[in-house]
């Protein structure tokens, strides 16, 4: 695996790797990464012929200034595990070859930035946009991996790909989970060894949840009672739960056989914001 810092040695590598008709897949990350990020990079070694992972933690994408400061950051370690992996290119860019200048770009997302992330998490997206157009500017892959676990970053990623109007292919990964059922997160690392012991209550009470509306339960009753179990314990600070149009991201009130539909939820364990979410149907 070669290591590239900078745009122009990025640019004259895919290059070549381009002029000798061989596909790039394209794995864009923060880091501190985990089996979650490395099933991403194992899928785009199967479809394609060179995988590109990026680490850049993008500032432009933090509503919260502590969490940008306490992000993990290794970049020795994820070197290891891509090496391992069998990643062909690491991009490790600073911030001005990412933002040479300040990025004033908006993007009009439509609805579904207004929603559940986009509404806790105030210009988020907007910042997820800049920096993953920048990167599809930089790497131009032919197909780009991203993680369900960020169900609403696929849908904005591929809106974004529609506006720009970019021919990348997105390829959508399954949730990568612990034995315990808790999602793989960058940020499960900071959590203290209780705040990581009751963290698995949230994938718990999705799967209820799935189970209770499958079985007639009403939207509201659902979330009533994850709720009730949230707020039993103080560690637990829920922002949302909520079932949604898996395509709109627009809140259901009852299944129904029309459309794909999906429960999303996010809570803070003690400090740390953890989000994960479950198709129902
Ligand atoms: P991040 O480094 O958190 O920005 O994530 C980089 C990519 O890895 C995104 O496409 C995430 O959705 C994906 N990802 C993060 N955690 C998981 C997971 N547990 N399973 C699958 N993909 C994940």
């Amino acid at each position: 695996m070669i290591i590239i810092r900078n745009n122009r040695d990025l640019e004259q590598y895919l290059n070549n790797i381009r002029q000798s008709a061989k596909t790039i897949g394209f794995v864009p990350t923060m880091g501190a990464l985990h089996a979650g990020h490395i099933s991403l990079i194992k899928q785009s070694l199967q479809q394609s012929d060179i995988t590109v992972c990026s680490i850049f933690v993008n500032p432009t994408q933090f509503n919260d200034k502590a969490d940008l400061e306490r992000y993990p950051r290794m970049p020795e370690k994820d070197a290891k595990m891509l090496e391992e992996a069998g990643c062909n290119v690491l991009f490790l860019p600073d911030i001005t070859e990412i933002y040479p200048e300040e990025d004033k770009r908006q993007f009009d997302f439509g609805t579904i930035d207004k929603v559940l992330e986009g509404a806790h998490r105030p210009g988020h997206f907007n910042g997820v946009g800049q920096v993953v157009s920048r990167l599809f500017e930089l790497v131009k892959p032919n197909k780009a991996f991203f993680g369900l676990k960020d169900y609403q970053q696929l849908q904005i990623i591929k809106k974004l790909t529609s506006i720009l109007k970019l021919d990348i292919e997105i390829v959508p990964c399954e949730i990568m989970r612990e034995p315990d059922g808790l999602a793989m997160s960058s940020r499960n690392m900071l959590l203290s060894t209780e705040e990581r012991k009751v963290a698995t209550l949230i994938p718990q009470l999705l799967v209820e949840a799935k189970q209770n509306l499958l079985n007639g339960q009403s939207v509201n009753q659902v979330k009533e009672a994850a709720l009730k179990k949230l707020n039993a314990n103080p560690i637990y600070k829920p922002e949302y739960i909520e079932v949604c149009d898996a395509e709109t991201l627009t809140s259901i009130d009852s299944l129904n056989n029309t459309c794909k539909s999906i429960i999303l939820i996010a809570c803070f364990v003690g400090k740390i914001r953890l989000i994960d979410n479950l198709v129902i149907n």
